[in-house]
């Protein structure tokens, strides 16, 4: 689809997708190759290999790319795989400066496998930026943001924090896996690549495990692609299809998890036995201007502390659910719950996890896209 002044609706259906060349197929096959016929030596259809280039997967990466409103895009097999990608665009002797409520697989990524080839990774508090403005040093190549971040919710000010590095080398890379193209795009705030763990809402149907990268920069992009080739770990035609079908619902389900996570944000507030709850509609959000600056709206993550800070109770209050399922992830239909201090972060140290505000007693919610009144009623009876 050429045409870039169609809205976002119009785009999650027919971004990156033509009908199919040979057939007329309105949906995109599934080009379930790994090679191409060539029809004389060196002389092809712009397919030789389907780990350099497979027409599902341009398929969704083009479609990606249009969403962020951005021109190249790129797949991988899972969101991991493509930090990996990005992280591989550095050298020995470079440091990145991160935040320190990272996704947890990210944290691992940076510590346990980038931190050997000699990268050097500085986590910090990026709501404040002079912390930003004083870590920053001529080695600084990298700077990687999650937000809204999990599970405390925090938001980073996209925009103030490409100010900061306007005409430095350093490549800003936003994961924007919470929020989705539906209600922010960090490109147009200044960001150089956006990540997408597309396993979550991207696909959101909790049946695809892919990650991708989008940038509207050349000269990244042809790094991103020289190491998705060299590297290897590309997504397979058929989850491309999978993500594709999905995307062309982003819209719809992104519209209800908004009012449902909103409708819950406020039941859960005035809840008499909970204690704090992170959703950034609040106006008390500490954070909550920068989110109503850059994002549509507030999405479907909420995270909430009871008043009695026992990890017992938390857990007793999630055994009860009867809809919300207890299960990693997050962004699909269904609603799911987690206990972040043992499932998503137990790998941080104890300490660092209360500093960071993830208490014993904390449950996280991906609040699904069933009824606003049957969800209301699981999470009443279950804290009951
Ligand atoms: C899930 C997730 C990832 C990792 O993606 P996978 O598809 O699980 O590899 C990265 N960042 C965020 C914010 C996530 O939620």
């Amino acid at each position: 689809m050429q045409e870039n002044n169609y809205k976002f609706g119009t785009k999650a259906i027919h971004a990156g997708v033509e009908p199919d060349s040979a057939t007329g197929a309105i949906m995109t096959p599934i080009y379930q190759t790994s090679t191409y016929v060539q029809e004389k030596v060196g002389q092809h259809k712009g397919y030789a290999y389907s780990r350099t280039a497979n027409p599902t997967r341009n398929a969704l990466e083009n479609a990606l790319a249009e969403l962020e409103n951005a021109k190249y895009g790129a797949c991988f097999g899972s969101g991991i795989a493509a930090i990996d990608a990005v992280l591989k665009m550095l050298n020995p002797g470079d440091e990145v400066i991160t935040t320190d409520d990272l996704y947890g697989g990210s944290y691992r990524l940076f510590t346990t496998v980038f931190a050997k080839y000699g990268i050097k990774f500085h986590f910090i508090k990026m709501d404040d930026l002079s912390i930003l403005k004083q870590t920053m040093n001529e080695n600084t190549k990298l700077i990687w943001i999650e937000t809204p971040s999990n599970p405390m919710m925090n938001i980073i000010d996209i925009k103030g924090v490409a100010e900061l590095i306007k005409n430095k080398k350093i490549i800003l890379g936003v994961d924007n896996t919470f929020a989705t193209p539906y209600l922010q795009n960090p490109i147009d705030l200044g960001a150089d690549l956006v990540m997408h763990s597309a396993t979550k809402y991207l696909g959101g149907h909790s049946d695809v495990v892919m990650g991708a990268v989008v940038t509207d920069n050349k000269q990244i992009a042809d790094e991103i692609y020289r190491i998705q080739n060299s590297s290897g770990a590309i997504a397979g035609p058929m989850d491309c299809f999978l993500v594709l079908r999905g995307l062309k619902t982003l819209h719809l389900r992104m519209q209800r998890h908004c009012e449902n996570g909103e409708n819950l944000a406020y039941f859960l507030k005035d809840h008499p036995k909970v204690d704090k709850v992170y959703w950034p509609g609040f106006k008390d959000h500490p954070n909550h201007e920068i989110a109503t600056e850059q994002m549509r709206n507030f999405g479907g993550m909420i995270s909430f502390s009871l008043k009695s800070d026992k990890a017992e109770d938390a857990f007793s209050v999630m055994e009860k659910f009867k809809i919300f399922a207890l299960a990693e992830s997050l962004g699909g239909v269904e609603s799911l719950t987690c206990h972040p201090a043992t499932m998503t972060h137990a790998a941080l140290p104890a300490k660092d996890r209360q500093a960071t505000g993830i208490v014993d007693s904390l449950i996280r919610l991906s609040v699904g896209v069933e009824d606003a009144e049957d969800l209301i009623n699981d999470l009443k009876q279950a804290l009951a």
